[in-house]
């Protein structure tokens, strides 16, 4: 695709889940193979990258912002409120462009693209705390999904390629659907708060670490302008070369794995997946959907 990947036998993850280590190299042949599937869900959004230039041993580091001497296949994105523009990634080659720099994850925002003001889709990212088995946190994907469903809106999970899993919402975002992120947030919490109002031994949506014990947290804060969350098919920065996996429902499922998704198996297991074939079909309105939930 015409970029130079420099030490290209660099060592990203000691060990691909294979036992053999993650080159940058293998990086960016895997953002080659899955770019086009991944691209659609970030392009015209501003999105972070988690770079670790030495591999996921090294010193790790946030970056929101485009930074001098960056290349032109990633782009930037102005946003009201920051003088600063952000790092936006619109084509396969900007992909690339990431893994060259070491960047292993991609955190777009999740408003609508070109419209940072406005929400796109809503991000439900279900946090076991370490005691809970992940049998629970597929029933929490499921019963995320029904209570959705019953608001008129459709969502897809997937992986996150660590603990948990995230319930993802595609919103209409036409001028007669959209609301602000100031709604679209009350809403998702909201949802939420009844979830676990109605499961309190099972759920809770309290920030503070220490009542966890037990519980899966609903996160809502996914769902604001400036939040993010990690990309379908992006890499995590985490031992064994994981990805944030789409699945189809059928797969959530108490035999699912979320181990064996990895930069390695991914690309073949995605190209005759089904996962998240509807989803962009799949936008419906919150405004309806808060409408159904006040009642
Ligand atoms: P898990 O299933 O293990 O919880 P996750 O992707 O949901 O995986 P985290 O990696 O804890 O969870 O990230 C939580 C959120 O915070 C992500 O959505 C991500 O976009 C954001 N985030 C991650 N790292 C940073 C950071 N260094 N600074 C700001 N936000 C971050
Ligand atoms: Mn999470």
């Amino acid at each position: 695709m015409g970029v130079v990947i420099s030490k290209s036998g660099k060592a990203m993850w000691p060990d691909g889940g294979d036992g053999e280590p993650v080159t940058k190299l293998d990086l960016a042949h895997y953002m080659e193979q899955v770019g086009d599937w991944l691209i659609e869900h970030i392009r015209g959004r501003p999105c972070s990258i988690i770079r670790a230039p030495d591999g996921i041993g090294g010193e790790t580091f946030f970056q929101r912002h485009a930074m001098p001497g960056m290349s032109n296949l990633i782009d930037v994105m102005k946003v009201s409120g920051d003088r600063k523009p952000y790092v936006q990634i619109d084509r396969i080659e900007g992909l690339i462009a990431v893994a060259q720099i070491g960047g292993l994850e991609l955190h777009p925002w999740n408003c609508a693209p070109d419209e940072p003001d406005v929400p796109g889709r809503l991000v439900f990212d279900l946090d076991p705390s370490p005691d809970v088995a992940f049998a629970a946190v597929i029933d929490a994907a499921r019963e995320m999904r029904e209570r959705l469903t019953a608001l008129g809106l459709e969502s897809f999970c997937k992986t996150t390629g660590g603990k948990g899993l995230h319930v993802v919402t595609p919103l209409k975002y036409a001028k007669k659907d959209k609301v602000d992120w100031k709604a679209a947030k009350a809403f998702a919490q909201g949802v939420c708060q009844q979830m676990a109002a109605d499961s309190p031994e099972l759920y809770l949506i309290n920030m503070s670490k220490k009542q966890r014990q037990g519980k899966i947290f609903l996160d809502y804060l996914r769902n604001d302008r400036m939040a993010t969350a990690v990309a379908p098919l992006s890499p995590r920065a985490r031992p064994g070369a994981t990805v944030s996996m789409p699945l189809t429902w059928a797969q959530v499922r108490s035999d699912l794995d979320p181990k064996k998704f990895t930069l390695r198996t991914t690309p073949a297991l995605i190209a005759k997946s089904k996962a998240w074939a509807d989803y962009g079909r799949a936008a419906r309105s919150i405004k309806t959907a808060i409408g159904k939930f006040a009642t």
